[in-house]
């Protein structure tokens, strides 16, 4: 996709810090960290948010959440926990239209989910 940022740093025309890549997902670390660990999961087919997941898409979500297993290991903050969440459309605060998920801890975030 032409001007998406997220498929610009899968390309490698973006630099960026990569903590995790296979074949489908890349995981990076976010630009604008909103916690001490902000890693972003994201699939490498451009899929613009989770409004697009379907019968024949739907492995990435697995794939996903292997990714984040992995880093969430891999940081050491699986233990203490984590918060993974992915925000879908203008209200819910995306600004990136290609799927990805946000892998936030090593702070406790306590029970408020806004
Ligand atoms: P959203 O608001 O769409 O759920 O999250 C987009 C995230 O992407 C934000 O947390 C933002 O900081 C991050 N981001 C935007 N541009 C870049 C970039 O060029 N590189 C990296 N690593 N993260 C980015
Ligand atoms: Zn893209």
């Amino acid at each position: 996709m032409e001007n998406c940022v997220f498929c610009k740093i899968i390309k490698r025309e973006l630099p960026s810090t990569i903590y995790y890549e296979d074949e489908r997902v890349i995981a990076i670390k976010d630009i604008n960290p909103a916690a001490p660990v902000h890693v972003l999961i994201i699939p490498k087919e451009h899929i613009a948010n989770v409004k697009e997941i379907n019968e024949s898409n739907a492995q990435i979500l697995i794939d996903i959440h292997k990714a984040a297993n992995k880093v969430a290991e891999d940081l050491g903050i699986a233990e203490k926990g984590y918060r993974l969440i992915t925000n879908c459309g203008v209200a819910a605060g995306q600004t990136v239209f290609h799927l990805h998920y946000h892998l936030l801890g090593g702070v406790d975030m306590g029970p408020k989910i806004l």
